[in-house]
């Protein structure tokens, strides 16, 4: 049985399945404050008994971080990890190919093999949960940066005077429009309106045909669809082409994501 996980800021997912994304068997829960690699290791160990699926024959990994070569956690702020080799740790432990991405790199890669990318000759997808990523899209492809780093979309500056961010600069996207930056508050314009700002940049910058938005905090109050669409024309230089924009019609986009990754390598 294959397996794919989401690592992600405030919960894991884990599912299996023989080909494509159709799971046999699925697990959600709370991510606990201070899981370490080894516990994470533990938990997979325990589902596979659980399930009585025997050890994985792959296993492909979806993070909320950057992701270096051979599955190398290089920073995992969302997750508290740094320099994690989780690609090695997983090879230790079940002996299978694993494959280890940044959470909005599979997200883009399921989006452009079997989503609303498929087709589309260019496109910008926006994962915002607990924090903000991105990645870009050409003609099928994934561009994962010259160094794998092409991913941080939260951390555009959108107020150089802004509160301070964790990664060090201030006035970061994800000070304000993120799942974190807005839990528990009730609606309010700004963060849309600073959303809408970096995403007008990034439409002037690459022109994509469409911009596809997924994650947690889609479902929070400031989130709006339609006005964000709207707002990003008046911050996009007038004769670029004004993207489609789209909410990701997939249930775990991530997960999938893993999963066909963990196919091409495996
Ligand atoms: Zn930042």
């Amino acid at each position: 049985m294959r397996y794919a996980v989401d690592l992600g800021g405030t919960h894991v997912r884990v599912a299996t399945a023989e080909n494509g994304c159709d799971f046999r068997h699925e697990h959600r829960s709370r991510r606990p404050a201070g899981m370490t690699p080894g516990d994470f290791v533990t938990l997979l160990s325990g589902l596979a008994d659980a399930w009585g699926t025997g050890m994985p024959r792959s296993i492909g990994v979806s993070a909320a971080a950057v992701v270096g070569e051979g599955g190398l956690l290089l920073a995992a702020e969302n997750l508290g990890w740094k320099d994690v080799p989780l690609g090695r740790l997983l090879k230790d432990a079940f002996a299978c190919p694993v494959t280890v991405e940044t959470d909005v790199v599979c997200g883009a890669t399921f989006e452009a093999t079997a989503g609303a990318a498929k087709g589309a000759g260019s496109a910008l997808y926006l994962g915002i949960g607990t924090g903000i990523g991105h990645a870009f899209i050409l003609n099928g492809r994934v561009w994962r940066g010259s160094r794998r780093g092409a991913n941080a979309f939260g951390h555009l500056v959108v107020e150089p005077d802004g509160e301070a961010c964790y990664c060090g600069h201030r006035g970061c996207l994800c000070t304000v429009a993120s799942g974190r930056a807005q839990a528990g508050k009730p609606a309010d314009a700004r963060p849309l309106e600073m959303l809408a700002l970096a995403v007008g940049n990034a439409v002037t910058l690459i022109e994509p045909e469409c911009i596809i938005l997924s994650g947690g905090a889609l479902n929070q109050p400031w989130f709006d669809l339609v006005a964000l669409a709207d707002l990003v024309s008046s911050f996009s230089y007038p004769a670029a082409r004004k993207p489609r924009f789209v909410r990701s019609k997939a249930a775990e986009p991530n997960l999938c994501g893993a999963l066909i990754l963990s196919l091409e390598t495996s």
